[in-house]
């Protein structure tokens, strides 16, 4: 069997190890809670901080292979356990350039992937002097998230909300659609591409509102969308699961926004609806087996289910009883507590019509809810 380690326990690992039964895989999670989502699936689990070096080396040393469930790790221990010839996936370094905006942002400019124009700032007070370039994006370098750690700035009004902190300045883009492309490139090269899935955001919480598969693009821009997630993910020159997220702008044009180098919740869909799961696909990367194929079986919607706007604490899932029908399926993360905005499971529906696709999202979004025990009476979103 082989050991791999999951650096995370978070919903994305829990997806990852529930598909682990099909695998030759003994499977390790390191997390800093016991009581987290990945917990009940994994051979072994070590309680501790992904971002200690002297964690994760120890964490890493016994393994034959180790990936994450999330960014922000201590890189610097991955580079040493890569070093002593455990297999790192995806490799430290292109970890280390992805997780921060700013390096992410660099490597794109050099490899002429298209990307909105940027500039680099280090102080909010630096905005100022770069008020010609506004619309624009604020993101802050390090440590950002389903859009914490994002501002839009239109004007000098906005200035205030711009991060003190090394960030990266990017033109604001007006976009058509939002589009995800994964590519998986396994330790021999071979490279699969997931079809490109169309994601429409809630731009209250700044979070996916609902995610649709195929995209509703043209097959001309589909076909240029996945050429450009495949050369940015060759430039990577590392195995791993990759998601590329891009903007279709206006104008029909197609930037890279941003990679997660990891399985994606832009992918959760493909458990029921594609060929091979993104997490099966992850599996065959890190065990050496052949990659799966990833034509779209059923067309098909996937909505995150987030904690309700006042309700907090003890985590209650309503309305899944009154979902009888066979194409769809609820995926809850068994966290305990909710608070609002935060992910708590999600809901892929298939046989979509691309034309109801708003309708149905919305559907799903209200039917399905997450609650707790006690509403609050203040109207907060976190
Ligand atoms: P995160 O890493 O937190 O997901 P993103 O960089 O993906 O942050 O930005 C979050 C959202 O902000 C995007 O999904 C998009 O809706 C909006 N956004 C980001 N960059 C731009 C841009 N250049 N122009 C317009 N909107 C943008």
């Amino acid at each position: 069997m082989t050991k791999v380690g999951i650096l995370g326990g978070g919903q994305l690992g829990r997806m990852l190890l529930e598909s682990a039964a099909k695998f030759k895989a003994e499977t390790y999670v390191l997390e800093n809670q016991e009581n987290c989502p990945a917990y009940p699936f994994c051979d072994h689990f070590t309680l501790g901080d992904i971002r200690d070096y002297d964690t994760v080396y120890s964490f890493g040393k016994g393994l034959d292979c180790i990936t994450i469930e999330i960014e922000q790790v201590c890189v610097e221990a991955l580079e040493k356990l890569e070093e002593e010839g455990i297999t790192v996936i995806p490799k430290p370094s292109v970890l280390k350039m992805i997780s921060n905006k700013i390096s992410q942002k660099e490597f794109y400019q050099q490899h002429s992937i298209p990307t909105p124009d940027f500039f680099i700032t280090y102080s909010r007070e630096e905005l100022v002097k770069l008020i010609d370039f506004f619309p624009a994006v604020h993101k802050v370098g390090l440590g950002g998230y389903d859009g914490k750690g994002v501002e839009l700035l239109y004007d000098i009004n906005d200035i205030h909300k711009g991060f003190d902190a090394p960030a990266v300045l990017e033109k604001m883009t007006e976009i058509k659609h939002e589009i995800a492309v994964q590519v998986a490139v396994d330790q021999a090269k071979n490279i699969a591409v997931f079809p490109p899935v169309e994601m429409v955001f809630d731009p209250r919480l700044n979070l996916l509102d609902f995610q649709i598969c195929p995209a509703r693009l043209s097959p001309s821009l589909q076909k240029e969308a996945i050429e450009i997630a495949t050369n940015l993910v060759n430039a990577f020159q590392s195995p791993g699961l990759f998601a590329v997220e891009l903007f279709v702008d206006q104008s029909a044009k197609i930037w890279v926004n941003e990679t997660a180098p990891r399985v994606h919740n832009s992918g959760h869909h493909s458990i029921e609806a594609i060929a091979t799961s993104q997490f099966e696909m992850l599996w065959q990367i890190l065990l050496k087996e052949p990659l799966g194929p990833t034509h779209v079986k059923k067309s098909s919607i996937m909505v995150n289910i987030i904690g309700a706007p006042n309700y907090s604490g003890i985590a209650k899932l309503e309305g899944a009883d009154s979902i009888t029908d066979q194409d769809t399926f609820i995926h809850w993360y068994g966290k305990e507590t909710t608070k609002p905005g935060r992910k708590m499971g999600h809901v892929t529906r298939l046989n979509i019509k691309p034309e109801n696709a708003n309708e149905t999202a919305h559907f799903l979004k209200n039917s399905i809810r997450c609650l707790s025990d006690t509403k609050e009476n203040k109207d907060s979103l976190v």
